[in-house]
């Protein structure tokens, strides 16, 4: 796959990783530091609402979802400071935020270990000055 240049200069450094750190929405938990991942244009289907860990009796074809398009692609889980894993469909999972579970933010594919974090569902902290 080719076309990963960053669309996104305001989230991108200049070789195409994120030049800010990432950060959960909700809780505000630090997930990935600057400089850990790559931007990549990717279309990645997620469900809108939030995907509970404990849910047993939850049909995937009755969750909506969406597609997103901009990614941080993540090449080790181990690159994370925080990452909570929610339920497995198929080969992946489902990342939510480790603190307070907010999610899914992304997709983790357990077979290559890649993960997929989506730019629209985190948060970023620029430094100041
Ligand atoms: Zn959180």
């Amino acid at each position: 796959m080719s076309g990963n240049e960053c669309l996104n200069d305001e989230v991108c450094d200049e070789s195409g990783k994120n030049a800010f750190a990432v950060f959960c929405k909700r809780c505000n938990c630090l997930i990935l530091r600057e400089k850990q991942a790559s931007f990549v244009a990717i279309q990645i289907e997620l469900p809108l609402s939030e995907v509970k860990t404990s849910a047993n009796n939850a049909n995937e074809q009755q969750i909506d979802k969406e597609s997103l398009n901009e990614h941080w692609y993540v090449e080790n889980i181990y690159t994370f400071e925080n990452m909570g894993f929610s339920n497995t469909v198929n080969d992946t999972k489902y990342l939510v935020c480790a603190e307070c579970e907010y999610g899914p933010l992304g997709l983790h594919y357990i077979k290559s270990n890649q993960s997929y974090l989506s730019l629209s569902r985190v948060a970023f902290r620029k430094n100041e000055n």
